[in-house]
């Protein structure tokens, strides 16, 4: 295999960047721990808490997003990064001049430890009630042990936490005037979920989605894959979904989906023109997302024609 492809490989599980529209010849295998441990630990390094926009604020580690959302009746935190990432979050929010204990709800784009293993500690510290779908339900009470993926487990479990509000597709969630809508996303995980909102910017309403990723992780089969036998199915309704949601500015789990540095960058430049507003940035982000999904399942069924 190429150095090209090998990379493309790796980066397509970690965070679904772009690569190079080309068709893998070997499914990539699962990461060892030595993988994982490599991959996770530059993602744990603080940056500046800062607000973004509206009531949106960014309170995450550099590669693991935490978006605290902020209301005059309490607070939405979506994702709440690995356990040791919960001081900076909480540091995060004090300086931005929030309290802790305003957290309300506790959301998650997707249950995989680098962005629900704080939620027990979270949970502890702000007595806020953890929000999840069904499929991630399983995954968050049993800490990652209920996952499908063939990852060495002890690289992917983290501390279980109870789940006290089950979300539907479309469901809102509401607090002091500001609503989030969730859509089941699965794929990633078996409940990974896209949060949207709306709000106003300069005078002007803008659709923000919160991304809850959608890259296949390392190692999994899509097709006859008996631990998630209708993956191909959910993957397909997935990206559908997330063609149809309308969208001006996006966030991601991780801020190289989004394209964090240039953007934050951009923010502190003071441009005029919102550097956050990027559509076609999102459509980007899709379709190459789509892309790395039809090219392996196009190479198992080559592999293994039915
Ligand atoms: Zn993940």
């Amino acid at each position: 295999m190429s150095l090209t492809r090998t990379l493309c490989l790796a980066l397509l599980f970690a965070t679904a960047f772009e690569c190079p529209a080309q068709t893998p010849s070997v499914l990539p295998p699962p990461p060892d721990r030595a993988a994982v441990k490599r991959m996770f630990d530059p993602w744990r390094a603080p940056v500046p808490p800062r607000h973004l926009l509206a009531n949106v604020h960014y309170v995450g580690a550099v590669g693991v997003s935490s978006f605290l959302i902020t209301t005059p009746a309490g607070h939405f935190l979506l994702d709440t990064g690995f356990e040791d990432t919960v001081p900076i979050i909480q540091r995060g929010v004090e300086a931005l001049g929030f309290k802790l204990t305003d957290i309300k709800f506790i959301l998650s784009s997707h249950a995989h430890i680098d962005h629900v293993a704080g939620h027990a500690r979270m949970k502890k510290l702000t007595g806020a009630l953890v929000v999840a779908s069904a499929g991630d339900t399983r995954a968050l009470e049993s800490g990652g042990e209920d996952d499908y993926i063939q990852w060495p487990k002890d690289s992917i479990v983290y501390a279980p936490v109870k789940v006290d509000r089950i979300v539907a597709d479309g469901e809102r969630l509401t607090l002091g005037g500001t609503t989030l809508t969730a859509h089941l996303t699965p794929g990633h995980t078996r409940g990974a979920t896209t949060w949207t909102m709306d709000v106003t910017q300069d005078g002007r309403a803008r659709h923000v989605v919160f991304f809850s990723s959608a890259t296949i992780n390392a190692g999994t089969r899509l097709v006859n894959n008996p631990l998630f036998p209708d993956f191909v199915e959910q993957f397909e309704a997935t990206f559908a979904k997330l063609k149809s949601l309308p969208c001006d500015i996006f966030f991601a789990p991780h801020g190289d989906q989004f394209g964090m540095t240039g953007k934050f960058s951009r923010l502190d430049r003071g441009e005029n023109e919102s550097p956050l507003v990027d559509p076609a940035g999102w459509q980007r982000l899709i379709a190459g997302t789509e892309r790395a999904f039809r090219a392996q399942l196009s190479l198992e069924r080559s592999l293994s024609p039915r």
